[in-house]
């Protein structure tokens, strides 16, 4: 990329996946080979509390609205704003990590956590040269394209170019050190003049889900427990009525859903 890109890296948009403290370090604008910079603690309110949202999933409500009474309606539109570089005030101890800087964005770097026991992989709406940089800095195998589902609406990425990048065993013993390990490398990446291989990376769109009843029916049956990104057994397949080329993703955060069944569409060299 000959470009620089000015870049948001989005932290805490759900609560319970707090990352602003790590990104403390980045404050303000950092400047590299490949990107400038900054961060935004998207929803403060719910990570201080350790709670995913205060009154709704703030994942699911941009671009927000800024008269609405519901605090993550009125924070996306904030964000919206922040985003596109428009000059407006904000209540100071809620943007203490928003650098002083009005420049539009042009990709959004989104940080989720999840309680899955997965490498780390992205999820995008659209594949520029960008974007591919984010995947070879960050080293990214593995990305879930949002744009085939027609269901999934109100993410920051259905209103703004970026990467959202998940990582996995949010309660495992040294978790902490191991996101930011991933993390820092892709940072240091992203910022040095480093020469990166191109990397391949294998994409996929949702089929569908299974409930936790359609998971605990498959281990009453005997059957091994699913893992990430590894194929379903042909049993499995058989007894869920699945596709050859289909694997789970499991996700946080909804009650009735308890992993995506994704579907490998192709891979791209990134
Ligand atoms: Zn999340």
């Amino acid at each position: 990329m000959s470009e620089l890109l000015e870049l948001a890296v989005v932290t805490d948009m759900h609560g319970t996946e707090r990352l602003s403290d790590f990104m403390l370090q980045y404050y303000g604008r950092v400047k590299g080979k490949h990107a400038r910079i900054r961060t935004i603690r998207a929803n403060p309110r719910a990570s201080d509390l350790g709670v995913r949202y205060i009154h709704e999933d703030l994942n699911r409500v941009f671009p927000g609205n800024h008269e609405s009474s519901s605090y993550e309606q009125s924070r996306a539109a904030e964000i919206m704003d922040r985003l596109q570089g428009k000059n407006v005030t904000y209540n100071a101890s809620e943007n203490s990590l928003l650098a002083a800087n009005h420049d539009p964005v042009d990709l959004v770097l989104d940080l989720h956590r999840s309680y899955a026991d997965t490498d780390p992989f992205c999820l995008i709406s659209e594949l520029s040269e960008a974007h591919k940089t984010i995947m070879r800095c960050f080293n990214m195998r593995r990305m879930i394209d949002i744009s085939f589902n027609g269901k999934l609406t109100g993410t920051l990425l259905h209103h703004f170019s970026g990467v959202m990048l998940e990582f996995g065993r949010l309660e495992e013993y040294g978790n902490t050190e191991y996101v930011q390990r991933c993390l820092r490398k892709g940072f240091h990446n992203l910022l040095s003049e480093e020469h990166l291989d191109p990397i391949f990376v294998d994409r996929f769109r949702e089929y569908g889900s299974l409930s936790r009843e359609h998971y605990q029916s498959l281990r009453s049956k005997g059957e091994e427990q699913i893992q990430n990104f590894e194929r379903f057994s042909k049993e499995q397949r058989r007894l869920l009525d699945l596709p050859p080329n289909t694997v789970p993703a499991f996700i946080n955060g909804y009650p009735d859903r308890w992993c995506r069944v994704l579907q490998h569409v192709d891979t791209v060299e990134c």
